[in-house]
């Protein structure tokens, strides 16, 4: 009722009411609030409305601060009042709860001494037409909605707003008592909140208070994100700190912690003292400063540390004192190798150049050969007389990139490539590297290693040579590189275009035996400790190990073997030694070598005869053809990566209906010779006195029992000729001669290459004839002098001409028949009568 009649009161027109001004606090209809009066003109003006009907004009000051205020620093609108208790507090300020009722609009002020006493003309609500005239309206009900929504949100968000706001102000739905319900629980600014106060009309309160909210969640909820970030990482730091100081504590105890500084200390200092790029010092600095952050047993720091490690270790420009010295280098030359003349004076030259240029700007040596030939030893001498530590590096079977170029340092277990790990390990910035086997790299899904390398040996690039684990630049410019190979056909273009080919063929029986003599006899005794041991090998010794126990272009198997007798000898002298301590040598039963091997004998000849002893049967067969000649049977000579090689070639006809077979490891080039030789024997079948249809009843069958891979394309067509006529025309071929030579359709036969090789390989054979074409009759002057003298050489231009030399026949009327002449007899041969030679 009381409600009501103030609400009358209101619209009935102007009143005067005493005025309370407000500090900060605007206080809307419908609000309860508590308010703390002290100002003596305020207590007045509650004591005046007391004494009235307790009705009062609440309105702001503008600025809070201001203590005594005049009217035009009071906002013109304001509420109604009323209140509902007051209390004195001792103090004498007075505590009231008072009560919105109602907008008003001060119109006057009456009275402003004692206190201030208001004429005031109530404001009307704007409930918005719709609502007004009782009807729905859509558009409010949705700004409602949303008001109530938000609000929510609003709440959710804000903890100063208690939860039981919410739902008071959910069961409201008079729109201007819900826009005042709000706006008295935002937390708002003075200005905005009076704005809302000042605005009659509801839709407009609650659309302006719908924005303030809106704008005000967004600032919560960024706040809200702020804070659990905040408070993360603060969760984060809290703990590593307290890792870290539990850490630490761990470490003092263990007394570790004053170590692992002292070696941080260490590793700066060593940092600042390194020879070494800017660069790369910049980078170590900063990866210690990592390693401090770490704990030391981390597997990251290990990493770190392992890195650090690496570029503390590598030479960078710590280099030996090169000497390029020409007399110096020949003699060291001489004094490794025996032979070798050309050798020598090309690697001469080089270094000739080299020196006159001081720079290593020319082309890279390559050592062409087979394995044993003494390429890394040469390379070794070179080292030794330029007074360069020495390195080998294996490139065969690389095929990733980053063996030569290192992997990332995020790679489990990364490490640098094979470069700088050569490096490394020789620990100077101007060794010499061996890159041994260049031919035996290859390619795959996992990068050319060939063009790493190619970076590598260029000059004009390598002085910022990058390695994926170093990740900055490192100077190999003062690093010489010689590369072996061996064989060309499979070296990359490019990489063969930066080199200067050196090629060593193969050594013969005799230098073999020189090389054995002087170099590796002597070598293998001191190796195995007999060398003032009286241990002498006999020179036929020297020559039956190289033919009985060695088939080789170099001198490796040879250099085992001579190894092997060592170790035997050896085994023996260690058994002698422990029965001379034992002192019981009387009662033992010496053996003879025994007794040559005791201090006073007459020492240990290695002779002929002792060799089956100590190195078990012979291996291979020398010189002598004890096998008979036989039918379809032919030396062919091959050319292959380990220097030259026999390669017998087999043919058998049988009867058939015309099929052709070819088996054996073959290489298309030899498929290919195979096909050409068996077409010109058909095309010459009536020479061979042949019947017209003899092809079509039988079944020729080639087989070439070690499928040599030639290396420079075909050679073989001679001897596939000579097969397949030796098994049609059941004429032998004989043991004792070897052939090289291509065919065309017609029989002419054709150059081929590597007869020097081809040559000394059919020698150590115990080959005497070698059928060869007569376009390579030039090549013949490279082949040694102690080799020619033991081999007869028939040089060809026609096929026919070697059918003739190689067949086991007294003359070409043996071979040559009229047609029809040899059918005969072949099919009587097959059709069960015993297999003999025609005549
Ligand atoms: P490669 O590198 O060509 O395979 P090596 O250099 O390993 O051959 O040589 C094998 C062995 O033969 C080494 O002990 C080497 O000293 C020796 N050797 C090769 N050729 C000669 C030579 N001309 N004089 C002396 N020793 C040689």
């Amino acid at each position: 009722g009381k409600n009501d009649d103030s609400k009358r009161r209101a619209t009935k027109g102007a009143s005067q009411l005493p005025l309370l001004p407000l500090r900060d606090i605007i206080v809307f209809p419908h609000m309860v609030v508590p308010l703390f009066v002290g100002r003596e003109k305020s207590v007045t003006a509650l004591e005046r409305a007391m004494a009235g009907d307790k009705m009062l004009v609440l309105a702001a000051q503008q600025r809070a601060k201001t203590n005594d205020p005049v009217p035009e620093e009071i906002f013109p609108v304001g509420t109604v009042g009323q209140i509902i208790q007051m209390l004195r507090l001792p103090d004498g300020t007075v505590k009231v709860l008072v009560e919105g009722k109602g907008r008003t609009r001060i119109t006057r002020y009456v009275e402003t001494d004692a206190c201030f006493v208001v004429e005031n003309a109530p404001l009307a609500e704007d409930e918005g037409e719709a609502a007004v005239a009782g009807e729905p309206d859509p558009e409010l009900e949705a700004l409602l909605r949303q008001v109530h929504q938000t609000f929510e949100t609003y709440v959710k968000l804000n903890k100063r707003i208690p939860p039981e706001m919410l739902i008071s102000v959910q069961t409201i739905e008079q729109p201007s008592r819900l826009a005042d319900t709000i706006a008295g629980a935002l937390a708002l600014k003075l200005g905005d909140k009076q704005t809302l106060l000042e605005e009659t009309r509801a839709t407009a309160r609650l659309t302006r208070l719908l924005e303030l909210m809106q704008s005000e969640i967004e600032v919560l909820q960024v706040e809200k994100k702020i804070r659990s970030r905040v408070k993360k990482q603060m969760e984060k730091t809290q703990k590593e700190y307290y890792l870290n100081e539990q850490m630490q504590a761990i470490q003092k105890e263990l007394g570790e912690k004053d170590d692992y500084q002292a070696e941080l200390a260490e590793l700066e200092d060593q940092t600042r003292k390194k020879k070494m790029s800017e660069d790369a010092r910049e980078k170590t600095f900063k990866e210690i400063k990592k390693l401090k952050m770490m704990s030391p047993m981390s597997a990251e720091a290990t990493v770190v540390r392992n890195y650090i490690d690496w570029m503390l270790s590598l030479p960078w420009y710590d280099y030996a004192e090169e000497r390029y010295d020409l007399v110096e280098a020949e003699r060291i030359l001489e004094e490794d190798h025996w032979g070798l003349e050309k050798v020598k004076e090309r690697i001469l030259e080089h270094l000739a150049v080299q020196s006159i240029t001081e720079e290593l700007r020319g082309p890279i040596l390559c050592l062409v050969g087979p394995p044993g030939v003494g390429k890394t030893s040469l390379a070794r001498s070179i080292a030794k007389s330029l007074n360069r530590p020495f390195a080998r590096i294996s490139l065969g079977g690389v095929r990733d990139e980053a063996e030569i170029r290192g992997h990332r340092k995020t790679y489990v277990g990364a490490m640098p490539g094979k470069i700088l790990q050569a490096l490394r390990k020789v620990d100077k910035g101007n060794p010499l590297l061996l890159l041994d086997e260049i031919d035996k790299m290859s390619q795959d899904f996992r990068g050319d290693p060939s063009s790493a390398l190619l970076e590598v040996l260029d000059p004009e690039q390598n002085n910022t040579f990058s390695d994926h684990y170093l990740e900055v630049d490192y100077d190999l410019s003062k690093t010489m590189f010689l590369t072996t190979a061996n064989t060309l056909h499979t070296i990359p273009r490019p990489l063969l275009d930066r080199m200067e080919i050196i090629s060593l063929e193969g050594y013969t029986e005799s230098e073999k035996f020189h090389i054995a003599k002087k170099y590796l006899v002597p070598k293998q005794l001191k190796m195995h400790g007999l060398k003032d041991r009286k241990v002498t090998f006999a020179d036929l010794t020297l020559r039956q190990i190289i033919r009985y126990y060695t088939r080789e272009a170099g001198v490796r198997s040879l250099e085992r073997q001579l190894a092997n007798v060592c170790r035997k000898v050896a085994k023996v002298l260690i058994k002698e030694q422990a029965i001379t301590d034992a002192k019981s040598s009387k009662s033992t039963k010496d053996t003879p070598v025994i007794r040559a091997l005791k201090p006073g004998g007459k020492g240990f000849a290695v002779s002929p005869k002792k060799l089956v002893e100590l190195l078990g049967a012979h291996r291979y067969k020398f010189g002598k053809m004890e096998d008979e000649n036989e039918i379809g049977l032919t030396n062919g000579m091959a050319y292959t990566d380990v220097g030259g090689d026999m390669l017998v070639v087999e043919a058998t006809v049988v009867p058939g209906r015309g099929k052709f077979t070819v088996t054996g490891q073959l290489g298309d080039v030899m498929k290919e010779s195979c096909s050409a030789a068996m077409s010109y024997v058909r095309s010459r079948g009536p020479l061979f006195g042949l019947d017209k249809d003899y092809f079509a009843n039988v079944d020729v069958h080639i087989h070439v029992p070690e499928g040599a891979i030639p290396k420079d394309g075909p050679s073989a067509g001679c001897a596939l000729t000579t097969s397949i006529v030796s098994a049609i025309t059941r004429i032998p071929v004989k043991r004792t001669v070897a052939m090289t030579g291509e065919i065309t359709l017609r029989g002419r036969v054709l150059a081929i290459g590597g007869l020097k090789e081809k040559t000394l390989a059919a020698h150590r054979g115990g080959i005497r004839t070698i059928i060869c074409p007569k376009e390579n009759e030039k090549d013949l002057k490279d082949i040694p002098k102690e080799v020619m003298k033991d081999l007869r050489f028939i040089l060809v231009d026609h096929v026919d001409q070697v059918l003739v030399n190689a067949m086991d026949i007294k003359n070409a009327k043996e071979l040559f028949k009229a047609r029809g002449e040899r059918g005969q007899g072949l099919r009587a041969q097959y059709s069960g009568q015993t297999a003999q030679a025609p005549h």
